[in-house]
């Protein structure tokens, strides 16, 4: 980012934490990185509390975007710092302060983060990271007794993220739209091709194949998405990475009940992110980012045939991953109509989604199974038992027909079904005993989510429904 120039970026300094202590510390990943020794050393807390500079400073990037489906203009890093790249063994790292305070990029904004919303980050990022989905990952949060005014008055966190990058579209739209300068914007794009995608470098088309090669990643986590029940919550243009990686956890959720218009932003009225509509936002925001690039790019029709990819691409990705939920291994053109009916069902009757299909790693498919005990488990998630057994039988035929061995298949789905995802319940649960100085919470159910596959039986109550006092939960922007 720095070898960009200064137009991409404002040195800043963090604002200094008081009193900052450790919330928690992400070992596995301090580990992978080869800093699990600074880690447990002082100049680390000092450095991720932003106390301290990093020799070359810490810089806020500007980046614009669209947001809730309307220009919004500059927006930028507005309480987010660059630390600098660090090389380690996963690769060159950027490390970033999240919440350390104003930037000239903070608007209205206090340029700090929440305890709650740290939390939330650390631990969804680490819980997709567990999923086998491309994320942003988070090495730490250091907390603070520093007031901080949303709703209520809370207090201050820091979290350390780290990413091969955290290039947005938006940093595309700032030089297209709102700087209108050309030159750093192709400056930009070949920086992202000579850095991120150097399969790239040469071909006839570079920005167009820069353009299809997000495309194609962003329809790939789009069905990691989806097949999880992630919803993101606000999937606005500078929240969109040019990696393919899930970042900016804000009012992110879970599925419990199943409901495809799931809204998890309590203030996205309208549900424009709602759980359904993902797959056809990312589409936008690539239409977003194609924009940027036609200075580029200059041809509109090439443009169009970079993101032309996404409309097959997404969907077969979806349907193999739903094939994979199902532990179907051959291809026949009814499995669609399967699908379709099977979350027609779940919605129908607000069935788990994790749970519904964990359970189905457990289905029987021998002839005459209707009524066999390992065949209840899931029966009893659906209130129209009649409409579960039709569509059962067509599933135990179809297993059949491809001579499909139970224990074999309960194996292969256990590995795409996951039986930890981060609810709501559970990450508030790890939030209060945060706020009351107990951080054991966080460090446990980060274990727990690290293996999201596993069984875990002494972890049991982490897989269960949501409680009743979940729905009352309401995560809205404010972070
Ligand atoms: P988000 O919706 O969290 O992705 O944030 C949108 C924009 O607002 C980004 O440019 C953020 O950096 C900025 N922002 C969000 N919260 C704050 C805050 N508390 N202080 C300063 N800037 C913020
Ligand atoms: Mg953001």
């Amino acid at each position: 980012m720095r070898g960009l120039g200064p137009s991409f970026f404002a040195l800043q300094p963090a604002q200094a934490l008081p009193e900052p202590t450790w919330v928690a510390v992400n070992d596995a990943l301090a580990a992978a990185m080869g800093w699990a020794g600074w880690m447990t050393g002082s100049e680390a807390l000092a450095l991720l509390a932003g106390n301290a500079q990093p020799p070359g400073g810490t810089f806020a990037t500007v980046y614009s975007g669209h947001q809730f489906g309307s220009w919004a203009g500059q927006l930028g890093d507005g309480r987010a710092l660059l630390l600098g790249e660090a090389d380690t063994p996963m690769g060159a790292l950027e490390i970033q302060l999240k919440g350390s305070g104003k930037t000239p990029f903070s608007r209205m904004g206090d340029g700090r983060a929440v305890l709650r919303s740290s939390i939330r980050e650390y631990l969804c990022s680490e819980a997709m990271h567990g999923l086998g989905i491309p994320t942003t990952r988070a090495l730490a949060v250091v907390g603070s007794p520093l007031p901080v005014r949303r709703e209520t008055v809370e207090t201050a966190a820091v979290v350390t993220r780290v990413a091969p990058s955290f290039l947005r579209f938006g940093h595309f739209e700032h030089f297209a739209h709102t700087a209108q300068d050309i030159a750093a914007l192709r400056r930009l794009a070949d920086t992202t091709v000579l850095r991120y995608y150097p399969e790239l470098v040469g071909s006839a088309q570079p920005y167009a194949a820069l353009l299809e090669a997000v495309t194609r990643r962003t329809a790939a986590l789009m069905a990691q998405w989806q097949a999880v029940g992630f919803c993101h919550g606000v999937m606005n243009t500078d929240n969109m990475s040019m990696l393919g990686l899930t970042i900016d956890y804000g009012p992110f959720g879970f599925l419990d009940a199943f409901d495809p218009a799931h809204i998890c932003n309590h203030s996205d009225d309208a549900g424009r992110y709602a759980w359904a509509r993902q797959p056809g936002v990312a589409l936008w925001n690539l239409h977003a980012l194609a924009q940027a690039l036609m200075p580029l790019i200059e041809d509109t029709d090439t443009a169009l045939a970079a993101l032309e990819p996404y409309k097959t691409a997404y969907p077969q990705a979806m349907l193999a991953a739903w094939r994979a939920k199902l532990g179907l291994r051959a291809e026949r053109d009814e499995d669609g109509d399967l699908i379709d009916e099977l979350l027609r069902l779940m919605a129908q009757d607000r069935a788990d989604f994790s749970i519904t299909w964990r359970r189905l790693a457990g289905f029987c498919s021998a002839p005459g199974a209707a009524q066999a005990a390992d065949r209840a488990a899931l029966r009893d998630l659906f209130l129209d038992r009649e409409a579960f057994d039709a569509w059962a039988l067509h599933y135990a035929e179809r297993l059949r027909a491809e001579a499909s061995v139970d224990i074999e298949r309960a194996r292969r789905m256990n590995r795409v079904n996951p039986k930890f995802v981060l609810r709501n319940h559970l990450a508030e649960t790890a939030i209060q005993r945060a706020r009351e100085g107990d951080f054991s919470e966080v460090q446990r159910l980060l274990k727990v989510l690290q293996h999201p596959y596993d069984e875990q039986p002494e972890n049991e109550a982490d897989a269960g429904f949501a409680p009743d006092w979940a729905a009352q939960l309401e995560v809205s922007c404010s972070s």
